[in-house]
């Protein structure tokens, strides 16, 4: 049996239904808004969440466009949008974090029913919203500070079969670049939680630096079409353009102190091994730290602060 409802919000076949769903046993209340579409036929469910990072907004606009333009009539299976997961973020432009217990939600998959906000947050997600999905996509963008290329994200679990469905759901999305998440990569995730699940996912990333511009919601619009045809939920062929180029594992590198940072690299570029990409200085201008680049391929997003926290992420590069 499908998953056709998202806590208690439920739609009949053919209805389109909207609303808040709150999260049991947060204080003050957590309520995430939702629509569940649920074709006239039956078929697969495709589970959607927006705003996990709350200032992440080609995503979120376009997870609300989606949720409202997709006609149930010409749906098979059920739609479930959820966005954006971090609410109480939304207004108050959070970056990272959520403003309740402080948390980067994107890290506390799959969650804790006795935990704190944001692992109560995700484990309501996990157990309403990804169990029982036939797919899952989890929309992002750089953050207010960051620069970014397109790319998607699935984890490999050494699964073959899921694997491969992760990945074709990866391809569908059709940015940039796709990255196969090895196995010891990142916890916490959203992708990684649905993984572990058997559930194949991905987290789509387009969009910068706070800024709601239309090509990235294109982007992101055109990839979930893309997804929904693929899973045989809309009738049509997705539209590809170039294939998305296959990356192999993702590199950060942090802050070692606190100072101001210099980039000489930008999204997109791709660099070399060893190749210098920027520099730290301290508040007088002096320099700290020559930053060398710990990896060869294209920077996949990069903080474009001047002011840098020590233990902060400075740069991402995808290794082919
Ligand atoms: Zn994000």
């Amino acid at each position: 049996m499908n998953r056709t409802q998202f806590g208690a919000l439920a739609a009949e076949p053919g209805q389109r239904t909207h609303g808040w769903v709150r999260v049991p046993g947060v204080e003050p209340p957590w309520e995430m808004p939702a629509f569940v579409i649920r074709g006239r036929q039956p078929g697969p469910t495709l589970a959607v969440t927006g705003g996990i990072h709350a200032a992440e907004y080609p995503g979120i606009a376009s997870a609300t466009r989606l949720a409202r333009e997709v006609d149930p009539a010409a749906l098979r299976g059920t739609l479930i949008v959820v966005s954006p997961v971090n609410s109480p973020g939304f207004y108050e432009r959070s970056m990272y974090t959520n403003p309740v217990d402080g948390k980067n939600i994107n890290r506390t998959f799959p969650g804790d029913p006795a935990g704190s906000a944001a692992q109560r947050v995700t484990h309501f997600l996990t157990t309403e919203l990804i169990t029982g999905a036939d797919a899952y996509v989890d929309l992002h963008g750089g953050d207010l500070i960051e620069g970014l290329v397109p790319f998607a994200i699935y984890q490999q679990t050494g699964r073959a079969d899921l694997d491969s469905r992760a990945q074709a759901l990866a391809d569908a999305y059709a940015l940039d670049y796709v990255l196969a998440a090895p196995a010891e990569a990142l916890r916490g995730t959203s992708y990684n939680a649905a993984a572990m699940l058997g559930v194949p996912a991905i987290i789509a990333e387009a969009g910068q630096q706070g800024i709601y511009d239309q090509d990235s919601v294109k982007r992101h619009l055109t990839g979930l079409r893309n997804v929904l045809m693929h899973l045989g939920m809309l009738e049509g062929r997705p539209a590809t353009g170039a294939r998305s180029k296959r990356l192999s594992r993702f590199e950060w590198m942090y802050a070692d102190v606190t100072a101001t940072y210099h980039p000489v690299v930008a999204a997109g570029d791709v660099v070399a091994k060893g190749q210098t990409i920027g520099e730290l200085r301290d508040i007088f201008g002096d320099p700290v730290q020559a930053l060398r680049s710990p990896a060869g391929g294209p920077v996949l997003f990069l903080v474009t602060a001047l002011a840098v926290k020590k233990g902060d992420p400075l740069i991402g590069i995808g290794v082919p």
